[in-house]
């Protein structure tokens, strides 16, 4: 499995988490509340849109996650700090069962 499903009080989806090999840790992909993505709903080989960027920093300097998910394969925009900015990478399976 590749993305988990997150959901809330009621039950209802409101993300799915995944890992990202860049960052080697847990994004997520909301899919209800302020800000969404659009899920095409193949867990296996998802797709979200539009792409996911993160901004932060380490010891004072400007990092940048910055990534779009399509059928399975993350692909690292190349304004992204990570050492495999520019490439794309298989969607690794979820760490937490
Ligand atoms: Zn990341």
């Amino acid at each position: 499995m590749k993305l988990k499903s997150l959901h809330n009080n009621e039950s209802f989806v409101v993300g799915y988490s995944f890992q990202c090999p860049g960052c080697d840790c847990l994004h997520i992909f909301y899919v209800r509340g302020n800000v969404t993505w659009t899920f095409d709903g193949n867990i296996e080989l998802p797709t979200f849109d539009p792409s996911l960027r993160l901004d932060w920093k380490e010891d004072d300097k400007p990092q940048c996650c910055h990534l779009t998910l399509t059928k399975g394969k993350i692909k690292y925009h190349s304004d992204s700090t990570l050492k495999m900015s520019g490439q794309i990478l298989d969607l690794l399976d979820h760490p937490s069962p």
